[in-house]
């Protein structure tokens, strides 16, 4: 500690030499050479595509219980440990452990075509099994009572549970070429039809969650289903909800194929097989990484972005695209702030997209730690640059936010939109999970970049969409904002603002309460 200690102060004193005036925009300005030099380190020694390489490409996609996100946790541990900053994996539950293996869908007839289409998450492996069959569409039938009539039709053939969409266009591209009638038609028809399938499943007496067992109790092959994203050629991939029978999703295109001609009276056939392996119960964890502070070790700068993925893709920008960007500004500190004032940790949690499970544990695990935070920087939503920061109903919030900002460079500074005091936010990312505690915690919002039709949970979610030089700017925000939060001479206020009423119920808008993390998931 002493020796920490005198070597920061040989740093601050140097630092303090190298301070200089500068002009910028015609106002003097005082110029942090640490602040200069997390932004030459990244622009000089990027590791963001070798990361992303690394990770998006070889180890692949992050859903919690599988070998792949283990293994990311392994990697991030090595990473940081190669780059002197002490790390650790915390467990803090057990999920079901699964492995997906993989899936081969082709119509054999009215003729050969391969099908563009993976299990779900979570689907029940057929073993060495190919199975071959016909195709059932559910129908729309009055009432649960007609529904239970027409159910053995299904045993040996692959059930399709989805509607047809009208249009594989994407709504900009009608609003481009279509005449304002024909789109404004399209518009009115797709939501009538969306509403009938809606009451086609309702009238069956089970939902798109409990129809699946149903259909594999009456003996069905397999379920067949479409999450078109309303973008070209992109489809959201879940969870399956089937326990024997394998459940996949088909692209727009084919499942549209499939379905004109099973609705035709045309039989398509078509084979899947699929593999995936049953883990039992395995532990999961948050990664953790630490550079500890040198004058106030107990109190804590956190970066947070959460580290598993939906498996459709390989996660790369939900949220490969926040842990690499904490990873970098960790890396970065490390080199240009190795000892820091206060204890810098970066938070990669698991099981976020389950419900903020290892965020949730982390809180209600560390109370020592969530006492004494000064600050949380949260980063979630795609590959682009931070466009917005709000203040989450922390009524000084404006003032050490905007302080620290005004450090950092001013091109990335200045596209930065802050709201304040906001509002605290209940959920959507891990975040949440501190602000719950009344610990001042921020969402670094991003630039969309298309994110929630094209990227977020779907199957395109890959290395191509990163845009490097936004997550560059996003990784020296992060840096400077965490040595400046790190530097700063008082400790941050947790004063909530007054929330206002809620002009629905006229009661006061309550702070979000802590939510129980999922400690034991998907495990019957
Ligand atoms: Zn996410």
């Amino acid at each position: 500690m002493n020796n920490q200690y005198n070597l920061r102060s040989a740093i601050t004193g140097a630092a303090l030499a190298l301070l200089s005036l500068t002009t910028s925009k015609g106002f003097a300005q005082l110029k942090d050479p640490v602040i200069d030099n997390i932004v030459k380190e990244e622009n000089d020694n990027s590791q963001l595509e070798r990361l992303a390489h690394e990770l998006f490409d070889g180890i692949g996609p992050r859903l919690v219980g599988t070998p792949q996100m283990e293994q990311a946790n392994n990697w991030a541990v090595a990473k940081y440990t190669g780059w002197g900053i002490p790390a650790r994996n915390e467990k803090w539950g057990e999920w079901r452990g699964w492995e997906r293996g993989i899936s081969h869908i082709d119509m054999i007839t009215p003729r050969v075509k391969t099908i563009e289409g993976t299990q779900l998450a979570w689907s029940p492996g057929m073993g060495k099994n190919t199975v071959t069959a016909e195709l059932i569409i559910i129908p729309d039938l009055p009432d649960s009572l007609a529904f239970q009539q027409w159910l053995p039709n299904v045993k040996g053939k692959f059930v399709m549970v989805s509607m047809l969409q009208p249009t594989g266009r994407p709504d900009y591209n009608w609003q481009e070429f279509a005449t304002k009638e024909s789109f404004d038609k399209m518009k009115k028809d797709r939501a009538a039809q969306t509403e009938a399938w809606a009451n086609r499943i309702k009238k069956t007496g089970y939902t798109s969650r409990t129809l699946p067992l149903v259909l594999e109790k009456a003996g069905a092959a397999g379920i067949i289903s479409s999450n078109w994203s309303a973008g070209f050629g992109v489809d959201k991939i879940f969870g399956a909800y089937s326990k024997i029978i394998p459940t996949v999703d088909i692209a727009l295109e084919d499942y549209g194929l499939l379905y004109r001609l099973t609705e035709s009276g045309d039989k398509p056939r078509i084979s899947i097989h699929t593999e995936s392996k049953e883990r039992g119960a395995v532990p999961t964890f948050n990664t953790i990484a630490e550079i500890k502070g040198s004058e106030k070790p107990d109190e804590y700068v956190i970066l947070s972005a959460h580290f598993d993925s939906w498996d459709g893709g390989t996660g790369a920008t939900d949220n490969g695209t926040g842990t690499l960007t904490m990873m970098e500004a960790m890396r970065i500190l490390k080199k240009v702030y190795p000892n820091p004032k206060r204890t810098i940790l970066a938070g990669h949690w698991g099981s976020e997209e389950e419900g903020l499970n290892g965020s949730r544990a982390f809180v209600e695990d560390h109370p020592e730690i969530v006492k004494k935070i000064q600050v949380v920087f949260n980063q979630d939503n795609g590959t682009g640059r931070v466009a917005n920061l709000a203040g989450q109903g922390f009524l000084h919030s404006y003032e050490y936010l905007t302080r620290w900002l005004s450090k950092v460079p001013s091109n990335i500074r200045d596209s930065i939109k802050t709201t304040f005091p906001g509002a605290p936010g209940g959920g959507g990312s891990d975040f949440a999970s501190f602000v719950a505690y009344g610990a001042p915690a921020f969402s670094l919002s991003s630039l969309n970049w298309s994110y929630g039709t094209y990227t977020w949970h779907t199957n395109r979610d890959t290395y191509d969409k990163i845009v490097f030089d936004d997550l560059r700017s996003n990784a020296i925000l992060v840096a400077s904002l965490v040595y400046m939060a790190s530097e700063d001479p008082s400790t941050t206020s947790r004063e909530r603002s007054v929330l206002p009423i809620n002009l629905k119920t006229g009661e006061p808008t309550l702070w979000p309460a802590p939510v129980k993390s999922i400690r034991r998931g998907g495990l019957d």
